[in-house]
């Protein structure tokens, strides 16, 4: 199989890309990435220099740069990572969200069209279904009611994938998975932030009241359902990935604190997230029903091996933290 995987150099897909070529070191694999301030390719050092694998610098919604890539006719799959990921930016910035999100997935969609490519998968996320009350989980007939500017800009990406799918055929799969964790998450987001904050004895901003609920899934575990639903997913279906392990934001702040050895009295409770959602939580009985699916990560040990993973990588942390993701952080905090 030859695989194009955008947003390769990103938390999820580096991870995505790792794991395939452990697993089918046949496979032929390009990672098309525009190295955003969210792209790192030392997240891929170990396999620089693997016959099967290459980088392309380029953007998704620039199909000249793409094109070339397609023409060849020999590309199988196209899985969809690239983004802009993060809510806070997208409060602040959503055009790129738009450009991004939805423009580039819908020239990734044109050309997988025009070179026939045998499926596209599209990495999509649960915050498109918006926000859960106390009780409820979302099922893949949950409509989507997304609240940010980033889960609007997923949800507008889902619904051409699916018209692709209705209008000209083209074989899609659209993943919507929970929160991730585990290692190469760029320190914007909660558990490296909050990590990397407390390792330096700074205060850990924890939004609103901090009982925000998130359904915490290990990202390798996320990576096994992408490769089921590549290999079988059905044809226009839409699949949930979860694991179940719901918590509230301070609950996993508290969780790094208790780890790394350090007070309770870092927390900050600062003004809370605009349009901030309330309770994420999947079900996910399909893709473990239809596809055999099984998390393998429980999440009390999986977060402490996360925790560990930073530990250990303090350089990555610094060297992601520097440049303009310090810039960002200071505007995003000075008034909190
Ligand atoms: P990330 O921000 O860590 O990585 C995104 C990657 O996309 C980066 O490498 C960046 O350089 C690249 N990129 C951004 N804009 C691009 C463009 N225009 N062209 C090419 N590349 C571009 O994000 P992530 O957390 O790894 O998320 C990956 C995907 O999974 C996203 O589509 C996201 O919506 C989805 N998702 C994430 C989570 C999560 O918990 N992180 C959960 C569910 C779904």
């Amino acid at each position: 199989m030859k695989l194009l995987v955008t947003g390769g150099a990103g938390f999820i897909g580096s991870n995505f890309v790792l794991y395939m070529i452990k697993k089918y070191p046949e496979y032929k694999i390009i990672n098309v990435d525009a190295l955003t301030y969210a792209g790192n390719l030392e997240n891929l050092r170990s396999i620089e220099g693997h016959t099967n694998y290459s980088f392309v610098k380029a953007d998704i919604a620039d199909k000249t740069a793409l094109e070339p890539l397609f023409a060849p006719g020999d590309i199988d799959a196209v899985l969809n990572f690239a983004a802009e990921s993060h809510v806070d930016r997208s409060i602040l910035h959503p055009e790129i969200f738009v450009q991004t999100n939805i423009l580039g997935t819908q020239t990734l969609l044109d050309l997988s069209k025009q070179y026939n490519i045998n499926k596209f998968v599209q990495v999509s996320t649960d915050e498109v279904y918006g926000t859960l009350g106390d009780t409820g989980l979302f099922t893949e007939e949950t409509p989507l009611a997304p609240n940010s500017p980033y889960s609007a800009s997923k949800a507008g990406a889902d619904l051409l994938v699916r018209a692709y799918h209705e209008t000209f055929g083209l074989p899609i799969n659209i993943t919507r998975c929970s929160n991730n964790y585990g290692p190469y998450q760029f320190p914007e987001k909660l558990i490296p932030l909050m990590i990397q904050n407390a390792l330096q004895d700074k205060p850990l901003p924890v939004y609103g009241d901090g009982l925000n609920v998130r359904d915490w899934l290990y990202v390798e575990d996320h990576c096994s359902a992408i490769d089921l639903v590549l290999h079988k997913g059905r044809n226009g279906e839409v699949y949930n990935v979860g694991g179940n392990n719901e918590r509230t934001n301070v609950h996993v702040v508290k969780t790094i604190l208790e780890e790394l050895g350090k007070p309770d009295t870092l927390i900050t409770y600062v003004k809370d997230r605009l349009g901030h959602d309330r309770r994420y939580a999947i079900d996910a009985d399909k893709i473990r029903n239809e596809l055999g699916w099984q998390p393998q990560y429980p999440y009390e040990s999986g977060i402490k091996e996360t925790i560990r993973w930073y530990l250990n990588n303090t350089e990555w942390m610094e060297q992601v933290a520097s440049g303009s993701y310090q810039q960002y952080y200071d505007t995003q905090y000075k008034d909190r």
